[in-house]
């Protein structure tokens, strides 16, 4: 019988990270997917990134994934989204060539010694003693295992619908996966449904391109990954994505169709996302609006097809064809695919721990759409996590669980263990309290020893980090002491219109002007021919650093004054065998939620919602005696 030290099933973007990660760190590894050729395969928007996903993405990559390497060889267009705003929210974006990512991803995970991929599906989960032990497949065969990723995305008793059609199948094209959910809910989990959407593709040459905005890519466009060679970026050619809106003729249109609307007829059953809602919802829920902006973006450099990005709609499909009629650009265009919805099961997430395994089952995970988030970027980061955890599990390691002060990463999962959800759950740069601390460009700094630690990074690369580390806590240093004088800076100042100095002034004080930058007060000192300064203006990463560190000192400075302040009830542990129907003194809602979380720390239990401050004290003083 066919035995691994983990089988990942989903080829999807959480199981390739899990899959990677655990073979990497030494297992072997059964991908059991339904179809080899769409490992990594773009379900919905042909993207990776964006606000706070392309935090996720640069995360990923610091603790050793793959996703910004493969959005990196394959991508058509590369965005720093929010440039106009403060550093904790820039995020990197990239449009991506959809056949290239999957063949890419396809390409990485066989490259891996230890991953077989199995083209199979799976319908049973098989478990002895509350542990899990293998899976059943449809063809009756048994796979063993020591540890299992279940990352299944849309693909639990998927249904798809457009107008009053509905197909079964777990995304355009496959078919849906029957008997895991309820293999597991005879274990005892409890399931939930989620729906989700799509956009119609059209036809590329069938659009008037020429009279519609450009967005063109950044001139100087910076990668994902710390691996990828800066010299030969980016890889492919770039193309440009275009703008346009719809009007009130085509809301009129789509308002035809809502007596056929699988969403306003009660047929979807299922919750969709709130904050990526289709456009159906977005002119019922926001009427006022006379129109709403919609992106063209093409699906690779070959394909003749473009994704219409802000148009998901599950309207029969005559409706969706009538509406994009009316839309300026695309008065000719050819409806390749109608936008359609899916629905499929999801097992609430509290019953996994922060180390993504379940409660119920001991060596099963969940990754990804499974868990009730929705995108690649949450997906591949949970993968990442449980395929990390799985490996740590069998190898005798330690688990890896990031802090929500350390990595938008250790939000997502805490979210997700403490507040469960009933919707599909996105990032956002807003979840994140300590977002100045967690940037994209300190992803490196704050999270690759981990990567390191567990073998998933190159020693070279880490070795550049700390050797950066140092370089920025030097300059740092060297910054808060040295000083420009009035003679050398004022006139500079005043032709900025900016105030003078009256005699000296240090340049990390200086810097705090948001008018000035490091590299100009650097050229203004000719007498320095500081060593630590000739280093720094050679590294463009760790000048990066020093001025974000000098601008926004005090703001960061406050941030980690709290995140000191709190961790101390991160290390307040409670047993979690703790039974709380015992305590009578705290709260009823209390402690349901306590019991059905079982949080491993004060810290963690103060965040599940309806645990009142007062349950918090009640649980100290328990703890005390
Ligand atoms: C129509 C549609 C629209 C979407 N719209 C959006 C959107 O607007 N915004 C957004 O952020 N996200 C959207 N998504 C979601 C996005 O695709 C997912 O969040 C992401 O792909 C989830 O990654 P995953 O790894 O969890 O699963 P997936 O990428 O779905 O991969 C699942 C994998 O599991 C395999 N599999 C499933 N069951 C079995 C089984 N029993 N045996 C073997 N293999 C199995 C499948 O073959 C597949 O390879 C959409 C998805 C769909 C289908």
């Amino acid at each position: 019988m066919t035995k691994f030290d983990i089988i990942v099933i989903g080829g999807g973007h959480a199981g390739i990270e899990a899959s990677c990660a655990a073979a990497n760190m030494g297992c072997s590894v059964g991908l059991l997917t339904m179809d080899r050729f769409a490992i990594g395969r773009m379900s919905c928007n042909p993207a990776i990134g964006g606000t706070a996903k392309g935090h996720l993405v640069r995360e990923i990559d610091a603790l050793g994934g793959m996703m910004g390497k493969i959005a990196d060889r394959t991508g058509i267009q590369f965005r720093m989204l929010n440039k106009s705003k403060g550093p904790a929210v820039w995020s990197p974006r990239c449009q991506s060539d959809r056949k290239l990512y999957s063949e890419e991803a396809y390409r990485v995970v066989n490259s891996i010694r230890n991953i077989e991929t199995v083209e199979a599906s799976v319908v049973e989960i098989l478990s002895e003693n509350r542990k899990v032990v293998g899976v059943r497949t449809e063809n009756d065969d048994e796979i063993l295992c020591k540890a299992l990723v279940l990352s299944s995305g849309t693909f639990l008793n998927g249904l798809m619908h457009t107008g009053l059609r509905s197909t079964k199948g777990g995304r355009f094209g496959e078919k849906p996966a029957t008997g895991i959910t309820e293999s597991l809910l005879k274990l005892g989990f409890i399931s939930g449904r989620l729906k989700t959407g799509t956009p119609p593709r059209l036809k590329k040459n069938s659009i008037n391109l020429d009279i519609l905005e450009i967005q063109p890519g950044d001139q100087y466009p910076q990668p994902f990954s710390f691996s990828t060679d800066r010299n030969s970026f980016p890889v492919l050619p770039q193309l440009s994505c275009y703008v346009t809106y719809t009007n009130k003729q085509v809301h009129e249109i789509l308002a035809k169709g809502f007596a056929q609307s699988p969403m306003f007829t009660g047929l979807i059953k299922g919750v969709g996302p709130r904050y990526c809602p289709s456009i159906e919802d977005k002119i019922v829920r926001f009427a006022d609006k006379e129109k709403h902006q919609l992106f063209l973006e093409p699906e690779g450099l070959d394909s003749d097809l473009i994704y219409v990005n802000g148009f998901s709609s599950s309207l029969p499909a005559e409706i969706q064809y009538e509406a994009l009629h009316k839309i300026k650009g695309l008065e000719e265009c050819e409806m390749v695919r109608p936008g359609y919805a899916v629905e499929y099961d999801f097992f609430p997430p509290h019953q996994v721990d922060l180390t993504l395994e379940t409660k119920l089952i001991k060596g099963l995970y969940f990754a990804g759409q499974i868990n009730g988030t929705s995108g690649y970027e949450e997906a591949a980061a949970q993968g990442l996590v449980a395929g990390i955890n799985a490996a740590a599990k069998i190898t005798g390691r330690k688990e890896l669980v990031l802090r929500r002060s350390e990595a938008y990463i250790g939000v997502l999962i805490d979210d997700l263990v403490n507040k469960s959800t009933d919707e599909p759950y996105r990032m956002f740069t807003s979840r994140a309290e300590y977002r100045l601390l967690l940037r994209q460009d300190n992803a490196d700094r704050r999270l690759m020893k981990y990567g390191y630690d567990y073998g998933l990074q190159q020693k070279e690369n880490f070795e550049k980090v700390v050797a950066n580390e140092k370089l920025i806590s030097r300059s740092i240093e060297l910054f808060d002491n040295m000083k420009l004088h009035s003679r050398d800076i004022n006139s500079f100042l005043e032709n900025k219109n900016l105030s003078s100095i009256d005699s000296t002034e240090t340049i990390s004080k200086l810097c705090k002007r948001p008018e000035l930058n490091l590299k100009e007060l650097i050229s203004l000192d000719h007498n320095s021919d500081n060593p630590v300064i000739g280093e720094l203006l050679k590294n463009d990463t760790a000048i990066e650093q020093v001025e974000i560190q000098l601008k926004y000192e005090g703001y960061l400075k406050r941030q980690q004054e709290m995140i000191e302040r709190l961790e101390r009830y991160e290390e307040e542990k409670i047993p979690l065998t703790l039974n709380y129907s015992k305590l009578k003194a705290l709260s009823a809602e209390g402690r349901e939620k306590l019991n059905k979380v079982k949080p491993r720390s004060i810290g963690q239990a103060s965040r599940i919602s309806g645990v009142t401050p007062s349950d918090i004290s009640i649980l100290l003083v328990y703890l005390k005696n």
